[in-house]
């Protein structure tokens, strides 16, 4: 039973995500990652520069695919306002991340979503 940590990640690819992999560290796999991968893109991902890369740490990967799927908040958020994080624009997820923007998830940060309700219908996009 043993998990081939290489080829899993190459989904990431297709969103011009640059993996790290980290030959001492498994496959990524959490529920969020598992119900993105599920949901439709929504958008190209809006990289800031060639420079952004993920590893495969689970946040970054659920921040890419969460970027790709979530919806853009109408306002940026405080760290996002500040242009921190690996892209151009604040997209939130409804319901995930615990309210986190893609750009906070991605760097761990406290995101100013996170302290309110989401400013959109949590209702599905589909
Ligand atoms: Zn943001
Ligand atoms: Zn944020």
């Amino acid at each position: 039973m043993s998990c081939t940590a290489d080829s899993d990640l190459s989904f990431m690819e297709q969103y011009g995500a640059l993996v790290l992999r980290d030959a001492n560290r498994g496959i990524p796999a959490s529920p969020d990652i598992a119900y993105l991968r599920e949901v439709k893109d929504l958008r190209p991902l809006d990289f800031r520069g060639p420079e952004a890369a993920v590893s495969n740490s689970i946040y970054r990967v659920e921040s890419v695919l969460g970027q790709a799927k979530g919806q853009v908040a109408p306002e940026a958020c405080t760290n996002c306002a500040e242009n921190r994080g690996p892209y151009l624009s604040c997209v939130l997820v409804p319901g995930r991340f615990g309210g986190s923007c893609c750009n906070c998830h991605y760097l761990r940060a406290n995101c100013s979503f996170m302290r309110k309700s989401i400013p959109f219908s949590v209702v599905s996009a589909h």
